[in-house]
């Protein structure tokens, strides 16, 4: 399983390239401002084939060159369905934006235990409300990787104070994540990667 992020746009946001390397088939997660160039280039080098683009929730620095991807690769562009307004609108989840963000359509919404394939690599949804009402965590079982968006992060969690946001929901879906084998990897929106063990276990 290859995995790259590319820390990106003002908030330094991260977007992950994740290919299985028996197929060679790609994702791109969360493309960030500026992100485009530096993943397209990679996924160039390594001769990955892009097969979609999966978003952890629509905050704007989440989706900002969602259409450059789309343009270039002509890739569906997936999103768990409380989250698809600010994709189809953004700006329309009242969080204001530092850049323009092109509308984009998209292509298929999943829910809560949904699960999606890049190349072999099987990737669970995981529904995690709180910071964003359709934000969600990725995760691939068999190598023990989560990709927590804005829900989880090195030492802290993601921002309820958003106009979306649902501070209620957030326990309940910490401790979905609480429970996955602690020696999982998980690799935030923003920062750098942590493991379950170093966010749920106190010595
Ligand atoms: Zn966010
Ligand atoms: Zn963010």
């Amino acid at each position: 399983m290859f995995i790259q992020v590319f820390p990106s746009g003002p908030f330094s946001t991260n977007t992950y390239l994740v290919a299985c390397l028996h197929t060679m088939e790609a994702a791109i997660i969360d493309p960030s401002p500026e992100s485009f160039k530096k993943v397209a280039l990679l996924i160039e080098e390594k001769n990955f084939k892009p097969t979609q683009i999966l978003l952890t929730h629509s905050h704007w620095d989440h989706i900002a060159d969602v259409s450059l991807f789309k343009k270039k690769f002509a890739i569906p562009v997936l999103v768990h369905s409380l989250d698809s307004p600010n994709l189809e609108h953004p700006g329309s989840d009242g969080l204001p934006m530092w850049v323009e963000i092109p509308a984009v359509k998209p292509d298929q919404l999943f829910s809560e235990g949904d699960q999606l394939k890049i190349g072999l690599l099987i990737f669970s949804i995981i529904h995690t409300p709180g910071h964003s009402p359709g934000s969600v965590c990725f995760y691939q079982q068999e190598n023990g990787k989560l990709f927590s968006g804005d829900t989880l992060f090195k030492g802290a969690i993601g921002n309820l104070s958003f106009p979306t946001s649902q501070p209620e929901l957030m326990e309940t879906s910490l401790a979905k994540l609480a429970m996955l084998p602690s020696e999982t990897e998980v690799f935030p929106g923003h920062g750098p990667a942590t493991t379950i063990h170093n966010e749920f276990i106190k010595e």
